[in-house]
């Protein structure tokens, strides 16, 4: 098999953690895989690039910040390579240009005060170019071939600088002519995860916790077999386990299932991230590098659908409730388009809508740190009808959460809804809102924040979620 594996900022955190990395690339070879490498950079060196950015950008450029990255890769390198000096200086020395072009890109802007996006992609994405050369050396170690490859001259985007997107045709004929010539000498290519660059060759990102996209746009670029996310956690868990104690890790979901999911706050990979591997059917593992022996998710077209209907629960805080109400609403058309744009104009998301038949009222979703704003454009959206007593009321709830039970087979099974309602009426929870679309893939509710971890429980035990699921 063709395998793209991704490491995440938390996998090559450390040394050990590092040589773990190295360890988990080396046995996929061993089996008689072709590996290419994606790795993130180590845990919190993003974070501080930005930091710096910032401040150097309000004239405050601290040179230590530079020795401060460079010591603690260095530890990292001197405890993997020690006993291979030229591996080790040959590292440093990669790492030591980064850093050069860091700092002054750093020092000009602490004289210009002015971070473009596009500076800012320069500088952030240096996190990854230090951290490929080291993995590139802890695998070469073992006795191993591996080379550290630079995405900007791999995935080709456009110029959003902060949230490009690749260029799928561009990006697939250079990352085949770069990277299989490598994989034919028996190279393992380790890239760097984040970055891209524009078809003149300026650096770009494609937005924070890139890394996983890098993966799959390379897995689509080479028609790998598989991609495999190597992370911090067993896989996709059937509820998140600080609510619900017993959830387990799902083995198998659907692409679709992977998206509702992420959507509704698990730790999932977002759908744009596996969009590339989606869009050519390549599965997506997401595996523990912390605990490999856990066969982890496996994220596929069919995701072997389970005879429960559902097949994960999840809630989504922090959101509010926005209702407009008033009983002159009952056959006013044109009220739902003015507000939806007026919700649209503030580019504001929404996350959830219902509107009852009765057409008394209009209920909506948004993130709680957004409601003010939509809340007041609505009312100045909505003047004349308020003032003609269309529209009695606007209000806003911030008290809720959403809970959505989610799963392919929901789809014309009968009773799910049934038994979802059940559970809550028998754990005396209120439903104050309910919507399904059409997909039928999952049934999103609106409860008391307060009751949301109760309701999450109450279906996870209806459905028998704790249990292995049988096909
Ligand atoms: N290092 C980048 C970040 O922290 C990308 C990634 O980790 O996926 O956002
Ligand atoms: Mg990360």
């Amino acid at each position: 098999m063709l395998i793209v594996m991704k490491f995440g900022g938390t996998s090559v955190g450390t040394a050990e953690r590092i040589a773990q990395a190295a360890e988990l690339t080396a046995r996929s070879a061993a089996e008689g895989h072709r590996v290419v490498v994606v790795t993130s950079a180590l845990s919190g060196v993003t974070n501080q690039l930005i930091a710096a950015a910032e401040s150097a950008a309000h004239g405050d450029w601290r040179p230590e910040v530079r020795g401060q990255i460079f010591e603690r890769h260095r530890a990292v390198v001197d405890a993997l390579l020690g006993g291979h000096p030229e591996t080790q200086r040959a590292v440093l020395d990669a790492i030591n240009q980064r850093l050069d072009r860091f700092e002054k890109l750093c020092f000009g802007l602490s004289l210009v005060h002015e971070l473009t996006p596009r500076l800012l992609d320069a500088i952030s994405g240096t996190g990854e170019m230090l951290a490929a050369p080291v993995l590139a050396g802890a695998i070469a170690v073992r006795e191993l071939k591996s080379e550290a490859i630079e995405a900007t001259g791999l995935i080709v985007t456009n110029d959003r600088f902060g949230s490009a997107e690749p260029l799928p045709v561009e990006t697939r004929e250079l990352a085949r002519s770069r990277l299989f010539p490598l994989i034919e000498l028996g190279v393992i290519p380790v890239v760097t995860g984040f970055i891209g660059g524009t078809i003149d060759g300026v650096l770009t990102t494609l937005g924070r916790g890139g890394s996983d996209y890098s993966a799959s746009i390379i897995g689509a670029a080479l028609d790998a077999d598989e991609v495999w996310i190597w992370t911090d956690v067993d896989g996709v868990m059937t509820a998140n386990p600080t609510e619900v104690p017993e959830a387990r890790t799902l083995r198998d979901i659907s692409y679709s299932e992977a998206s509702e999911m992420a959507y509704y706050g698990a730790k999932v990979l977002h759908h744009k991230t596996i969009l590339p591997a989606f869009r050519q059917r390549i599965p997506v593992r997401i595996l523990n590098s912390f605990d490999p022996a856990q066969q982890g998710t496996r994220i596929s077209v069919e995701g072997r659908p389970s005879s429960r209907g559902v097949k994960a629960v999840t809630s989504i805080r922090n959101v509010s409730l926005i209702t407009i109400s008033g009983r002159g609403m009952q056959g006013i058309p044109g009220l739902a388009a003015k507000t939806f744009a007026a919700v649209a104009q503030e580019r504001a998301n929404i996350l959830m809508i219902s509107q009852a038949s009765s057409e008394n009222n209009i209920c909506f979703v948004v993130n709680t740190s957004e409601v003010t704003r939509v809340v007041r454009a609505l009312r100045s959206a909505l003047e004349l009808d308020l003032m003609l007593g269309h529209v009695e009321d606007i209000t806003a709830d911030d008290s809720i959460a959403v809970v959505a039970a989610v799963g392919d087979r929901m789809k014309g099974t009968p009773g799910i809804a049934g038994k979802v309602f059940g559970a809550l009426g028998e754990a005396n929870v209120n439903v104050i809102a309910i919507s399904q679309g059409s997909s039928e893939l999952n049934i999103s509710l609106i409860v008391a924040a307060s009751e949301a971890a109760c309701a999450v429980r109450a279906i996870h035990q209806a459905f028998e979620l704790e249990k292995p699921a049988q096909p």
